[in-house]
């Protein structure tokens, strides 16, 4: 947000006071000043200076009258979500996805790219530029234009710098594209882990709406979580929180990528059913097992009912260690959901009876495979308007 001339702490506290009044506006729209007011403590005077700079500057516009609760009835305020535009990326295995969305997240594009060269981390990047100068020439005009490119990686993102350290599947290591793209392109960009952002999407947009302490599990492949605690992403000390899939279940279990034995994700992903199935892990793997699962393959159904078991025990695990409202299945498991969800709270029944006055929601994905793609876009959103 824009600082003006004043002293650093005034500026300081005025910019807290329109990012929290833009939080309220964003969470309660329509609303008027005198709930604002009443909800900040800040006086009426305060509350309508601030408002009047915040649709000077585009991000809230009055959007009618509302109910009276004795005087005069108030003006209603909102936020101006055809004020400027957002893109989300979610760099996957096979494809790119990219969301272009206005200012509340409503997606107003959405288009699947292949990659069009190989696992080049140089190509990639240069399409990925191309890309978004086509997808930003394509915006419809608006005051504040395109705020700015969020991309999720399915790596490891170190925090806050976003460089991104390994990505698995293409053996990239250490790349800073945030200042490639921000040098080219002259907008801000974050780059974040996968799970991490299908949080934010999923706190933002999907099931977990009304959570302060959830956590994102990201089941494919491996196992990976973004952990929201008291409504903020969790990243531990460098940004790595939540690579929980490598937690041990086993002893002297199964050899897992990692180096170790007996991880978690061995049991409980998508791998370890392939694993079990006696079938290679490949592209369309997810379409052919649902595709078995759909046409009552017993096998197949024994095998996913047993991975949910392992989810239910490593859930179990999280619960004792977190505590969270609710854990959201995500990534290629959450399509799982009506073959998986008795065995998962089977597990929890069954081991962590005593623990009901914990219990904690298991849900699936409500954004599916735009989950990482519009919690990119919530982080822009996120650090545009609050801060
Ligand atoms: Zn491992």
């Amino acid at each position: 947000m824009k600082r003006g001339t004043m002293s650093g702490d005034s500026s300081l506290l005025k910019s807290i006071n329109k990012s929290t009044l833009l939080k309220l506006i964003k969470l309660h729209a329509p609303i008027s000043r005198a709930e604002l007011a009443k909800r900040t403590k800040l006086t009426r005077a305060t509350v309508s200076a601030l408002v009047e700079e915040l649709m000077s500057e585009h991000w809230v516009v009055e959007t009618g009258i509302g109910e009276s609760s004795g005087g005069r009835k108030p003006m209603m305020l909102e936020i101006h979500h055809k004020a400027g535009h957002i893109i989300g990326v979610d760099l996957r295995s096979t494809n790119m996805l990219v969301l272009v969305t206005d200012m509340c997240g409503a997606v107003i594009r959405k288009t699947w790219y292949p990659y069009e060269q190989g696992e080049s981390a140089e190509g990639t990047l240069r399409q990925l530029l191309s890309i978004l100068r086509q997808e930003r020439a394509a915006l419809p005009a608006s005051p504040l234009g395109l705020l700015g490119v969020g991309i999720g990686i399915h790596g490891f993102v170190e925090y806050p710098s976003s460089r991104i350290l390994f990505v698995p599947h293409t053996g990239w290591k250490k790349l800073n594209w945030k200042d490639a793209i921000e040098e080219q392109l002259g907008i801000p960009v974050i780059i974040d882990n996968e799970a991490n952002l299908a949080a934010l999407g999923e706190l933002e947009f999907g099931a977990a709406a009304d959570c302060s302490n959830m956590l994102y599990l990201s089941v494919a492949g491996g196992i990976g979580a973004g952990l929201v605690l008291q409504g903020e992403l969790f990243r531990g000390n460098n940004g790595y929180a939540g690579e929980i899939g490598h937690t041990t279940m086993e002893l002297n279990g199964r050899p897992c990528s990692c180096g170790n034995r007996g991880c978690w994700e061995t049991y409980a992903s998508e791998r370890a059913i392939a694993n079990d199935l006696h079938v290679e892990y490949a592209p369309g793997f997810t379409e052919r097992i649902l595709d078995r699962l759909n046409k009552g393959d017993a096998e197949a159904i024994a095998v996913v009912r047993k991975a949910g078991l392992h989810l239910g025990v490593g859930i179990g695990n999280m619960m004792h260690t977190l505590n969270p409202q609710m854990i959201v299945i995500g990534n290629a498991m959450g399509q799982y959901a009506p073959w998986i969800n008795e065995s998962i709270h089977e597990s929890l029944d069954s081991r962590f009876s005593y623990l009901s006055s914990f219990s904690v929601r298991v849900a699936y994905s409500r954004l599916g495979e735009d989950c990482c793609a519009l919690g990119a876009v919530s982080a822009v959103i996120r650090e545009k308007m609050i801060g």
